[in-house]
């Protein structure tokens, strides 16, 4: 190290000294002194480094370490550290359930039951009437009640769990015939064999990959049987020459076997989706018609609502599940089951059609996204005449693993930028600035839907694509 190196890296300030330059007050006030001392010896520490791996840059070192250039430097970093996270993100890929986006968007009185509820001390576990101990569950019961007439059903934190909790209650220790056909892993690494492990229940694989019977499912049933499960295979389908039982032909079975039927219907839409275009999705409550003992179910997939997992069916298998100390480890929280009711209660008075984003979204028609998006292309013409935009037809689709081939007819704006790998430039722009804006890419277009946008947010989209299109000028 020559001399000279030497004397500069020993004048750069203590981080102590540092702090109590008045080019710091403002940052600590908004940091904190804790970050603001933890990011500023990180700061002095990369200078020091920088130094020494390129010493003839050591004079640039007395400038950077100034207390007002670090002072700028740690802001920024710090308002990084502290910016809001998860952030906000303009959803534009037309993907209504889109996992690694947070899946569904709360109505809006969901989300307010679920700031009051935040805020407040509530009766979670205390029975008013009585002025005892109440069970969280009771909350939901009267509208499970409603929503299936006969059946029990309990709230969890996901639909893993109420698969994990239902295996473990029913049929620890025994064997869980399942279809060769639907062991499959799901986006997210849920994987049915392993769940199943988990549970203590061991896998007994019936049929082919393509071809399951009912005749299969009947060989493999004995004393050491526990249940019978059967999984949606929802994004993934075999097509061709295929063949698998159904919840009606397998519920004769199970109850002659004496072992319960469990379905994992992984989306558990409670309406018809008919009227969105969606018409290979059976609701819940036809399965526990056609004889299903306990079904589970997601509760941000296509039912809209928060992150949860339902179990829904035979009253005493339903009390089994409550019990097993898999319900306590993986029980709901009391701010997501405000939002889960307030979900529920939209279904229950038949106002889920207008009020749940997720089936608001799934049924917007191609005319009117068509509308909007013309709308989008006109501003955008006119704030950036070098781009080509036009709006296309294509297709969103329900996603969250529902139906695979869920395609919805839709309109896209589609935006051809200029010069090499425009649409990757244009797509990693539209992510990086705020919001960020989640596009596809086809065919060196950026392509935007606005299924699953909220309309109040199209100007606020426009004008970031304008600024991703026209970085220099903004
Ligand atoms: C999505 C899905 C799951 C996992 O549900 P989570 O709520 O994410 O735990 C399980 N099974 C099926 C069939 C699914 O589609």
């Amino acid at each position: 190290m020559t001399r000279e190196l030497r004397e500069i890296l020993g004048a750069i300030p203590s981080v102590d000294r540092i702090l109590e330059d008045p080019a710091f007050g403002e940052v600590v006030a908004v940091l904190g002194r804790r970050l603001a001392a933890d990011l500023v010896r990180e700061d002095l520490d990369r200078l020091r480094h920088g130094a020494l791996e390129r010493p003839t840059a050591a004079a640039a070192l007395v400038r950077d370490a100034a207390p007002a250039a670090v002072a700028g430097r740690v802001r920024a970093a710090g308002e990084r550290v502290l910016a809001p996270r998860p952030a906000p993100v303009l959803n534009a890929t037309g993907v209504v359930v889109h996992t690694n986006l947070g899946r569904s968007v709360l109505s809006r009185p969901a989300a307010e039951r679920l700031a009051e509820t935040a805020r407040h001390f509530v009766d979670l576990e205390y029975d008013l009437a009585r002025g005892g101990r109440g069970h969280r569950q009771d909350h939901l019961a009267p509208l499970l009640r409603i929503l299936f007439p006969g059946s029990a059903g309990i709230v969890v934190n996901n639909n893993a769990a109420a698969i994990l909790i239902a295996l473990r209650a029913l049929a620890r220790g025994r064997e869980v015939v399942v279809s060769r056909g639907e062991l499959v892993e799901i986006g997210g690494s849920f994987r049915v064999p392993e769940i199943l492990a988990a549970s203590g229940a061991r896998l007994r694989e019936v049929g082919t990959t393509n071809r399951t019977r009912v005749g299969d499912y009947q060989a493999a049933l004995g004393p050491r049987t526990g249940a019978i499960l059967k999984v949606h295979t929802s994004n993934f389908r075999i097509v061709g020459f295929t063949e698998d039982a159904g919840v009606a032909e397998l519920a004769p079975l199970a109850r002659s076997a004496g072992v319960p039927l469990v379905v994992d219907w992984g989306s558990g839409d409670l309406v018809d989706l008919g009227p969105a275009g969606i018409a290979d999705e059976v609701p819940v409550g036809e399965l526990i018609a056609d004889g299903a003992d306990v079904v589970t179910f997601s509760g941000d997939k296509l039912l809209g609502g928060p992150q949860a997992g339902f179990a829904v069916g035979r009253p005493d298998l339903i009390r089994k599940m409550a019990r097993d100390p898999m319900a306590r480890v993986c029980r709901i929280d009391r701010i997501v089951l405000a939002a889960v009711h307030a979900t529920l209660r939209a279904y229950v008075t038949g106002r889920a059609w207008e009020e749940v984003p997720t089936l608001v979204m799934l049924t917007l028609s191609r005319e009117a996204i068509a509308a909007r998006a013309q709308r989008a292309v006109e501003a955008l013409r006119a704030a950036c005449p070098d781009a080509a935009i036009e709006v296309v037809p294509g297709v969103s689709r329900s996603g969250g693993g529902s139906s695979p081939m869920g395609e919805i007819p839709t309109a896209l704006i589609a935006v051809t930028g200029r010069g090499d790998r425009a649409a990757h430039r244009l797509e990693r722009r539209l992510r990086d600035g705020t919001p960020a804006v989640i596009a596809r890419i086809h065919e060196d277009r950026v392509l935007l839907d606005l299924r699953t946008v909220p309309e109040d947010s199209d100007d606020t989209l426009v004008s970031r694509v304008a600024q991703a299109l026209s970085p220099v000028r903004r």
